[in-house]
């Protein structure tokens, strides 16, 4: 069993930290948030003063921030995790950060010799939970190994994309795709409303034809066809409308670093910012069907 220390115990690493614990792993907690590390603790983890003072010990370094600048500061800041953890740990950064940002981060620790990799996930809360999580790692080949286990304790499907950032690479192109997706079929139903076609019906032929999707077949965004879908309950997240405009405007940033067109992903940015803007954001992403009907 290792000695893991793991920093960002919000609604995404909580349960995460929690299933460590389940798995055996001694793990030292850190957060901002008091309230959040008296939970884990609670649950059997040990408190650390600090981030530095967390990976000094550790086998393992997890985290799950909110953002790029979080990352940074936490791992090559002052006092922070790359300088304290020991030559033989191994780093695993499951937040969903800009590409950029985590290459860069992925980079100073290789040269300080430390190994880490960029694992960000898709599964939200309920995955967390259930450990079910899919992890899209980027990093070295060695890194990899070292990381699989550990990842193995909180998720289900565990895939190596590559290099370092290939990881993130892999969450914003996907998600990216699922926005534009949740729009498209969004509109095919507020299309057929207007036009007298029972939502039923579309669903009946489409989910069996061309126009089958992901977000129509297991997230429809009409009440009915699929039962489990947020549409079925107001709304209520699934997957934020905050969440889906924040993945959408990593895209925009690295396409417009790499040079890629998406003009699709923009146009979906636009719209969910619009969406988010109307106080939506914590609405299911799937909610936007109401405002393409003009009924929000
Ligand atoms: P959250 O806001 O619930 O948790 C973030 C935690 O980080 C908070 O507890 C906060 O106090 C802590 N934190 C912030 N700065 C810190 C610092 N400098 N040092 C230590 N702790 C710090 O967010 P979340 O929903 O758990 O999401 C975390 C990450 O996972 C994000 O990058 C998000 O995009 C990604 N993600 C979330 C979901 C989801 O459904 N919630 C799904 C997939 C990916």
């Amino acid at each position: 069993m290792a000695n893991i220390a793991f920093i960002g115990l919000g609604n995404m690493g909580g349960p995460m930290a929690r299933n460590l614990l389940k798995a055996g792993h001694a793990v030292a907690v850190f957060d901002l948030s008091k309230p959040a590390v008296e939970a884990l603790v609670g649950a059997g983890a040990s408190a650390a003063e600090s981030p530095a003072k967390a990976a000094s010990a550790a086998d393992v370094v997890v985290s799950m921030l909110p953002a790029g600048a979080h990352v940074k500061s936490v791992y090559a800041g002052e006092g922070g995790v790359i300088a304290a953890a020991p030559k033989g740990a191994i780093l695993i950064d499951c937040s969903t950060i800009d590409v950029a940002t985590a290459r860069e981060v992925v980079g100073i620790a290789e040269a300080a010799g430390v190994n880490m990799v960029d694992a960000p996930v898709s599964g939200g809360v309920g995955g967390a939970e259930a450990a079910t999580l899919t992890f899209m790692v980027g990093g070295s080949d060695a890194a990899f190994a070292k990381a699989l286990p550990i990842l193995e304790a909180m998720g289900k499907t565990i895939v190596h994309a590559g290099g370092a950032g290939n990881g993130q690479a892999a969450k914003i192109c996907n998600n990216m795709l699922l926005g534009i997706s949740m729009i498209g079929t969004c509109e095919a139903f507020a299309l057929a409303e207007k036009l007298g076609l029972d939502a039923q019906k579309l669903f009946d032929i489409s989910s069996k034809s061309s126009g089958q999707c992901w977000s129509m077949t297991t997230y429809c965004p009409v009440p009915g066809p699929v039962p489990t879908s947020p549409a079925n309950r107001d709304y209520q997240p699934g997957f934020a409308t905050a969440m889906m405009l924040k993945d959408l405007k990593l895209a925009q940033e690295a396409a417009s670093k790499a040079g890629a067109a998406i003009p699709m992903g923009n146009q979906a940015a636009s719209l969910y910012a619009l969406f988010d803007g109307a106080g939506k954001s914590g609405v299911d992403f799937s909610g936007i069907i109401n405002m393409l009907r003009g009924k929000m």
